[in-house]
């Protein structure tokens, strides 16, 4: 089989996706390669296509080192299912079972092999891998390897060694979702790959909405985050909290709301932890309340949003944890609300911080580098730029300004909370079945427990047996024999074999008795231009008329004249008087706005002289007072921040208060208010 022949058999689908084909063609072609690509962009294709070309061609076993068991039985499982033959070593394994596996993996009865990094050290591994032929050996999760990351394991250190170890030195891959330059640099180094192919497909994750909901915390975040749950009943959903306290907390709110929801912190047993984790991927909870110690070892697919109870102290922390939703390439939510609160959570959490190992990396350094990060977290809760955007430019990437999909691009359900409430018709129909009228609805759930009677049976997470998009496209394919069941999304030789029956069956059934919906499918594949292809057709065209529907974010405006009645105190900071500004706007009812920012009015003072911006030493920015400024009443005072950075706190008179409410008004009274452009 060649390398398409060998998608379709063992994957079910048609094409690689951007990035894929490079990584493939560099690994065959013998080279080292880095693949850095999101969540869900499809990695553990990149080598197990390629081990799979490899082993047929009698080149010998992939090694797959892979920092959690969860992770990697998940990973076997679903090759097994595939067809693949693969298996792991850890220590969950006994000595015999270890013995069995290293013997069958010399005699080349496995394509691939999954490994801690642990294990590479021993002797008993070490005699195998010498022995045996190796065609590649695969670093996943290749950030561990950079103690800039957050997961620095010191064992990915010792891979190299291992690799050097070897009589001949096989293709090494490597592959990770989040590398900034310097744990690029650091994987590169300390793997010491051979001038790799590196392909950085870029961090965009088009399925995933983003939103930030402001919230007092306390009550008023419990609400807002029951609403959400409760209007997404029957999805799967993840809420992350700072605190173990915080997960108690929710975990009970929900709970004795009659929601099945689990939780996963460092506080409880590791049987505990286990038993919620396996309830969660197995879909006998549908909400994980958790810490981030719930973390790389889910590789569920169906999660279709991650709530962010408080704010992360990093925007990698924030984009790791928010991009464990839709991995099945699906629509799916991101919504992280933010309080004040969280600000002093989270510098009491890094003052508590104990220093991991560190080689030569000065604590001082790091903290400093903590510190930045959070910094970079709160600007996100507190931009009103496009987040997505905000994000992107963050981790390096460019992009459009605008994405009109996130909450400061369009008007989010949060912000029209109340009406949701008590309106129990709002609640959402599951965002994987939004594409599908009400019949394809009932059919959706069919095969749906027809796949969960199937995990059950075969004891694998439903998400194993296939996903929620290959179920999707089921229905508007509706295939009822094995060559049409082959043409489904995700739907290889192996699972068409397998599963293909069952669901033929319910397709069936179900067809006899709606036969209109059955006219409808038949007739929107003649509508489409490529009849082969009209799932996706059918679904583009509703995903556009979706687009067209979503309310863009009005630019902020007041009435000049309201401004008169803004409250004018003895001494206050600029996002205080914006704050006031935005409450007339509110109490007159006036919403699907943007808020009026302290950097739109910074930007006013600094237009007219009053203020402006200086490099400091240490690279950053920061604000100062002209003498027109001072003249005004505007004061400034020098701080030091946390970690020995200087800054000038800046605060109003009475004076400049009023200076500020008059360049409101000439900005509103000449028109240009149709638009706030900074
Ligand atoms: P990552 O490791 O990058 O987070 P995965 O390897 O888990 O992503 O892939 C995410 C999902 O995308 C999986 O369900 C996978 O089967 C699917 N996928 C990967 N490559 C393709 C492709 N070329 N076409 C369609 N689906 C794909």
């Amino acid at each position: 089989m060649n390398l398409q022949e060998t998608l379709k058999h063992y994957f079910g689908y048609d094409s690689l996706r951007s990035g894929q084909q490079e990584l493939i063609d560099g690994i065959l072609a013998g080279r080292d390669v880095l693949g850095i690509m999101p969540t869900g962009a499809g990695k553990s294709l990149c080598y197990q296509l390629p081990a799979l070309l490899m082993g047929a061609a009698g080149r010998g076993v992939t090694i797959v080192i892979s920092p959690l068991i969860s992770l990697m039985v998940d990973q076997v499982k679903a090759l097994n299912q595939a067809g693949v033959h693969a298996a792991y070593i850890n220590s969950t394994l006994t000595e015999g079972q270890i013995r069995k596996a290293l013997e069958y993996a010399g005699q080349g009865r496995y394509t691939l092999m999954y490994v801690t990094p642990e294990r590479l050290g021993t002797a008993q591994f070490l005699d195998f891998a010498g022995k045996a032929s190796l065609a590649m050996v695969t670093v996943d999760e290749a950030h561990c390897i950079s103690q800039w990351g957050q997961d620095f394991r010191p064992s990915y250190l010792e891979i190299a060694d291992f690799i050097d170890k070897l009589p001949v030195r096989p293709v090494v891959s490597a592959f990770t979702a989040t590398a900034t330059d310097i744990v690029r640099r650091d994987i590169v180094q300390n793997l010491r790959l051979e001038s790799p192919v590196t392909i950085v497909t870029g961090f965009d994750r088009p399925n995933l909405f983003f939103k930030v909901v402001n919230r007092k915390g306390g009550r008023e975040t419990d609400n807002s985050v029951l609403n959400y749950v409760k209007r997404h009943e029957g999805e799967s959903g993840i809420i992350y909290c700072a605190t173990k306290k915080n997960v108690e907390k929710v975990h009970e709110l929900l709970v004795a709301h009659g929601i099945s929801a689990g939780r996963y912190h460092a506080g409880l047993s590791m049987e505990e932890r286990k038993r919620s984790q396996e309830d969660f991927t197995y879909d006998r909870l549908s909400v994980m309340v958790a810490t981030n110690a719930f973390g790389m070892g889910i590789d569920k697919s169906n999660v279709r949003y991650v709530l962010h109870y408080n704010m992360p102290q990093s925007l990698e922390y924030y984009y790791q944890e928010a991009g464990r939703a839709g991995r099945d390439g699906e629509e799916a939510e991101c919504v992280l609300f933010f309080s004040k609160q969280d600000i002093m959570i989270n510098k009491r959490l890094l003052e508590h911080k104990v220093s991991s190992a560190n080689a030569g990396i000065d604590d001082d350094e790091l903290r400093a580098n903590d510190q930045r990060k959070l910094n970079q977290m709160i600007r996100y809760c507190e931009t009103d730029q496009c987040l997505r955007q905000y994000i992107l430019r963050y981790f390096g990437d460019e992009s459009p300004c605008t994405c009109d999909k996130c909450s400061n691009c369009v008007v989010t359900e949060e912000e029209t909370e109340q009406s949701y409430i008590t309106d129990k018709r709002a609640v959402k129909k599951m965002a994987v079945m939004a594409d599908l009228t009400d019949e394809g609805m009932e059919l959706f759930e069919l095969l749906r427990a027809g796949r969960l009677e199937l995990a059950r049976k075969q004891n694998v997470p439903p998400f194993i047996i296939c996903s929620d998009k290959t179920l999707k496209d089921m229905c508007i394919k509706l295939p009822r024999n094995s060559e049409d069941m082959k043409n489904v999304y995700g739907m290889g030789v192996q699972k068409t074999e397998s599963y293909g029956e069952t669901f033929a069956e319910i397709i069936d059934e179900f067809c006899l008795a709606h036969t209109e919906y059955v006219e409808s499918m038949k007739a929107e594949a003649l509508d489409s231009d490529n009849p082969g292809d009209l799932g996706t057709q059918g679904v583009e065209s509703e995903k556009q008329r979706r687009k067209e529907k979503t309310v863009r974010k009005k630019e902020f405006y007041i009435d000049p004249n309201m401004l008169d009645d803004v409250e004018i105190v003895d001494e206050c900071i600029v996002s205080e008087l914006a704050n006031r500004i935005n409450e007339l706007n509110q109490k007159q009812g006036i919403t699907g706005m943007k808020k009026l920012t302290a950097a739109f009015i910074n930007g006013l003072l600094q237009q007219n002289g009053y203020i402006e911006e200086l490099d400091m030493d240490d690279g950053s920015k920061t604000k100062r007072v002209t003498s027109k400024g001072a003249e005004i009443g505007i004061r400034e005072e020098e701080r030091k921040a946390k970690f020995g950075r200087r800054y000038y706190a800046i605060t109003h008179s009475r004076e400049s208060q009023k200076v500020i409410i008059t360049l409101l008004k000439e900005y509103f009274f000449t028109g240009y208010g149709e638009g706030i452009v900074e």
